[in-house]
Parts: C-alpha cells; sequence; structure tokens
C-alpha cells in the first residue's frame, strides 16, 4: 500500500486514552485535516505520525514500511508546530536555510535555496531581515518555508494559521492549498475551525473524545455526516429526534417527515436538516400541516445582505432557515407559517 497508513493508533497518558484505536489511510498527495473540538485527541495523532509522541499501541506506516520506531529526525518530514518556534536571532534567510545548514550545504546553496523557498511563500526579498521584524503572518510563511527547505515526504502543521486575524487567515488558508497543490506534497493539518478544513482538506478527519468519527472529502462530510455530532460540527444544521413509524416515514414533534433509509419501524433516530434546505411558506392563517411539512411561528428574522436568516418555534423547538434574498419568503417576526423541511434535505442518523 502506497502513501500514509494509520493502523489502530492508541495513545495512553496514565488513565487518559487521547487517542482511541485511530486507523486511516491516507494516499499520496493529499490535503488532511485533523479537524475537532478542543480535547479530541488531534495534536497527539498529529505528534505520533511526527515521531514527537510515541505510540502505546498500533503502527505508522509509509510506502509499505513501518516506521512507528523511526526517530523523528529520520522520518524526513516537513513541520510547523508551536514547539518549533523560529530563532529570533537568526535572518528569515538563515532560519529558513537551518536545515539545509545542519545537512552541511555550502553557504551559496543555501542562499540560494532562502531565496527560492520565500519566492514560494509569496515573500520575496526579506532574506537578510531579522525574524523579529516580521509580522505574525509574515512569521509563518517563514516557518512554512522553513518546514520545506529539505523537500519532505510529508507536511505536517499544527493550527498553524491560528494566530492569525480572520481576514488574513482566510487568505493565507487558500495560499497554503495553492502551494500544496503546486508541491504535491501530503499534508496533515490539525485544526478546530471547520470553515478551515472545508477549505483545505482533500479529505477531513472528524475526531471525537480520541476517536475518528468519519474521514471522508469535505462535501461528503457535509452532505452524508456519519452522526449527529459530525452534522452539527460542520456547518450550522437542524437535528429533530424522532421515530420510525414506517419504513420512509418518521414521527417527529409537530409532524411527520418522508425521508430515504430509515430503517425500519420503531428505530429511534435524528434527522438532519441544513438550513438552506428549509423552506418557509406563508399561510395566512390557512391549514400548515402535512407531510414534511411542520406548523411552526416565526420568532426572528435578520436579513444578513446576502443571506436572510428566520429563528422558528416548531413545537417548542428552535429550527433556523437561511434563504438568498430573493428568494425570502414574505413573513414577519410572529407569523403562523408551514416549515417545509423536504424529503430529500432530511438526513437520517443514529440516534
Ligand atoms: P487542542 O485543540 O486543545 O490542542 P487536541 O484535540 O489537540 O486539543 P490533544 O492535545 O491531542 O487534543 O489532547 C487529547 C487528550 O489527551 C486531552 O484530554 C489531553 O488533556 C490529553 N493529553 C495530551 N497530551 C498529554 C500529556 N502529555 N499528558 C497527559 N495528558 C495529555
Amino acid at each position: 500500500m502506497s502513501g500514509l497508513v494509520l493502523d489502530g493508533l492508541v495513545k495512553r497518558y496514565g488513565s487518559v486514552t487521547a487517542v482511541h484505536d485511530a486507523t486511516l489511510n491516507i494516499p499520496h498527495g493529499k490535503f488532511v485535516c485533523l479537524l475537532g473540538p478542543s480535547g479530541c485527541g488531534k495534536t497527539t495523532l498529529l505528534r505520533m505520525i511526527a515521531g514527537l509522541d510515541a505510540p502505546t499501541q498500533g503502527r505508522i506506516v509509509i510506502d509499505g514500511a513501518n516506521i512507528t520506531d523511526v526517530p523523528t529526525h529520520k522520518r524526513d518530514f516537513g513541520m510547523v508546530f508551536q514547539s518549533l518556534a523560529l530563532f529570533p536571532h537568526l535572518t528569515v534567510g538563515e532560519n529558513i536555510a537551518y536545515p539545509l545548514r545542519i545537512r552541511g550545504a555550502s553557504k551559496a546553496d543555501q542562499k540560494a535555496a532562502a531565496e527560492r523557498l520565500l519566492g514560494l511563500v509569496r515573500l520575496p526579498g526579506v532574506a537578510d531581515r531579522p525574524v523579529s521584524k516580521l509580522s505574525g503572518g509574515q512569521r509563518q510563511r517563514v516557518s512554512i518555508a522553513r518546514a520545506l527547505a529539505l523537500s519532505p515526504r510529508l507536511f505536517l502543521l499544527d493550527e498553524p494559521l491560528s494566530a492569525l486575524d480572520a481576514k488574513l487567515r482566510e487568505a493565507m488558508q487558500i495560499e497554503l492549498k495553492q502551494l500544496q497543490q503546486s508541491l504535491g506534497i501530503t499534508t496533515i493539518v490539525v485544526t478546530h475551525d471547520q470553515r478551515e478544513a472545508m477549505t483545505m482538506a482533500d479529505l477531513v478527519v472528524v475526531m471525537s473524545a480520541g476517536r475518528i468519527l468519519q474521514a471522508a472529502p469535505p462535501i461528503e462530510i457535509y452532505r452524508r455526516p456519519a452522526d449527529a455530532f459530525v452534522a452539527d460540527f460542520i456547518g450550522m444544521t437542524n437535528l429533530l429526534p424522532g421515530t420510525v413509524t414506517a419504513p420512509g416515514l418518521i414521527a417527529v414533534e409537530g409532524g411527520v417527515l418522508a425521508a430515504q433509509e430509515t430503517g425500519p419501524a420503531g428505530t429511534k433516530v435524528m434527522v438532519s436538516v441544513r438550513p438552506e434546505e428549509v423552506n418557509v411558506h406563508a399561510t395566512l392563517g390557512g391549514p400548515q400541516g402535512g407531510t414534511n411539512h411542520l406548523p411552526g411561528t416565526v420568532t426572528f428574522l435578520r436579513d444578513l445582505g446576502a443571506s436572510v436568516e428566520i429563528r422558528l418555534d416548531v413545537a417548542g423547538k428552535e429550527i433556523i432557515a437561511v434563504s438568498a434574498p430573493q428568494d425570502r419568503p414574505l413573513v414577519e417576526a410572529g407569523d403562523t407559517v408551514a416549515v417545509e423541511l423536504p424529503a430529500a434535505a432530511c438526513v437520517v442518523l443514529p440516534q
């Protein structure tokens, strides 16, 4: 098997199991984001891949070779970790060329490599500056350039953009993705930001409480989440608990939903419907019910310019609908409405 294989990785710290049985195949050239809330084990998983922490159990295999016990410096990986800060007393160029200096490269080769790498991270002409004179975003580019100096076979980054402000962060996400695409290097990034993962990743690995819940392309995770946690963590969603009354039909608070792949009658399920799939219909006092149409009341409406968000009360539960401004339903706060959750938009998940 070519690429990176994580085979049943476990990491225990005393009585705490930080990572449970992580198994994953990462083909060459993929951009992978390890995504999950604080404490879910994503940094621990990355540190095991990097060789900074030894797994309690399991194997790490790259291109068929078991590297579980190979020390970090012999793994040939590039890393951008918080703990691997830049050397403040060296210039930008010296920082970037540092890994080459350790390998005994000539001064001329170091200088040429630093210039080439600075071009790659779109920061030309600053090789002679002290790193202390750079902004946060520029420093992060220098860290990335230094990590790529030895043309590593794997590129590992732990929350590389978390210290940057929102606008710069978004620009850097796109740059990092473009850089990775141009180099074709297998890259693994830890993030707790789902938008960041959706922007950059070919493969999103969602983790919770030390376990991998789902590993799939971003749009598949969005459209076909494995469970309610993933559905809720990736973008906004409405979650309605219900019970299957007959195959294809689910009773929820306020009405009945037709949906696909419900399982047999009696199954307890969670129905996830994305806000952009919810349709709100003015009823003008007429009938509000019917399959996939639940009676509700508008509690709050806000026009955000690019979209309109409507908050609804359906049988005591809040449902959120988002529509494009041109599709804005003619309703106001206080109106009774029919809330349509179309059958094709109802994703049935285990409860
Ligand atoms: P964050 O986003 O906050 O960095 P994370 O998802 O990266 O979180 P980890 O840092 O991998 O999570 O931690 C996972 C669990 O393992 C946590 O419960 C943490 O307290 C525990 N843990 C991590 N490192 C150690 C350690 N060196 N000793 C003891 N427990 C640890």
